[in-house]
């Protein structure tokens, strides 16, 4: 695991998984000074979370207190000696939060789906040197998300946190946020030095997927968590259903597995180096394979260039689908992975054509 709490905090990682939590929304000073006295308690906890200025799809409902909830936070920080993070959305937002002296601040999904907002925020932060949490844009643009890391490295912000929050879905899955694990993923491949902190209250929308949404994230090797609570969840005037009570969350904690990267066990991490090994061999094979692949591609285009014939052959490709499906379904493969395999290796395949056959390429969905 990366170091979350270090970077969020300037402390070491301790054994456990790093937790940032709190309210969705500081709502009154009873109300966060409770919940954060009891989630005191859990040894994951590394730093508070509260909403101060809150982000909500439709006006009329609760908007956050604004700056008046920073004196509480202030007042609650120095009780507890705990960091606390914020979220901003604006250059105002974020010189109040400094001001307050607040440790840590967040960019939410509506905010880093603008880079005017991010850049704004960004301008700000210039020379200052505060922990920033980024969350995914709310949409599933991948780009978007490492782009706001950037304007802030830009800006010489060093200690920089992702948050994986789930994306918008239409409405056909069960969580609020499709979760769309591939996207971290392909997070981590781009900017490998960025921790990932999963935040399963807003993917799941409901506190009863919130242990497996985390585990799933832990299994996915995330750094660390980010869970909405508070101490009386059905009376909170915003995302009430995802929020956990902080004794419901220490349970939660305490029940998730954290397995290792490597087994400690000689016997298994052989065996695991050796199937590696051999997923190598193979996985050279392909390469190969598609390299040779690639000649008879070639071959095609030449003969097709030759006798003045059309690149895509709608007939053929009918029947490469037919056949790959057939066979993958035989070899008890995943169809539509083998078939969106296909599909970019034909892609490929046209894109040589054309070269050959016209000197340029002209990209085919
Ligand atoms: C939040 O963390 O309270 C929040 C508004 O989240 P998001 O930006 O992920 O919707
Ligand atoms: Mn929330």
């Amino acid at each position: 695991m990366k170091n979350v709490t270090e970077i969020l905090t300037g402390k070491r990682n301790g054994a456990h998984v790093p937790l940032i939590a709190g309210p969705c929304s500081a709502e009154s000073y009873e109300q966060l000074r409770s919940t954060v006295l009891e989630l005191r308690e859990i040894p994951n906890l590394i730093a508070v979370r509260a909403g101060v200025w809150k982000p909500r799809t439709r006006p009329g409902s609760f908007e956050g207190i604004g700056e008046h909830a920073l004196q509480w936070i202030q007042k609650i920080k120095e009780e507890t000696g705990l960091k606390f993070a914020v979220e901003v959305a604006n250059s105002w937002q974020t010189e109040a939060a400094l001001n307050a002296g607040i440790d840590i601040l967040w960019i939410g999904a509506r905010t880093t789906v603008n880079p005017f907002y991010v850049q704004e925020i960004a301008e700000v932060l210039r020379g200052v040197d505060v922990p920033v949490m980024v969350k995914n844009p709310i949409h599933a643009d991948l780009g978007l998300w490492i782009g706001g890391v950037e304007r802030l490295r830009k800006s010489g912000i060093r200690r920089i946190v992702a948050v994986h929050r789930g994306f918008f879905t239409s409405g056909t899955s069960v969580f609020r946020n499709d979760p769309k694990w591939e996207i971290p993923v392909e997070f981590r491949t781009h900017m490998p030095d960025v921790p990932i902190v999963c935040d399963p209250s807003h993917i799941s929308g409901k506190r009863d997927y919130i242990f497996e949404i985390s585990q799933a994230a832990l299994d996915l090797e995330m750094d660390g968590l980010m869970i909405e609570s508070h101490y009386r969840p059905d009376q909170a005037l915003s995302d009430a259903e995802q929020q956990v009570t902080p004794a419901e969350l220490k349970q939660i904690m305490a029940k998730l597995v954290r397995r290792e990267e490597l087994p400690e066990n000689t016997e298994a991490l052989e065996h695991l180096y050796a199937l590696r090994h051999q997923i190598d061999a193979l996985d050279h094979q392909i390469l190969n394979l598609l390299e040779k692949r690639k000649h008879l591609v070639e071959s095609i285009g030449e003969l097709k260039k030759d006798h003045n014939i059309t690149i895509l052959q709608f007939q053929r490709w009918f029947e490469i689908v037919k056949d790959r499906s057939q066979l993958a379904r035989l070899l008890g493969l995943e169809e539509d992975v083998i078939l969106e395999i296909f599909q970019l290796i034909h892609r490929s395949s046209i894109k040589i054509q054309q070269q050959i056959l016209q000197g340029k390429t002209t990209d085919v969905q």
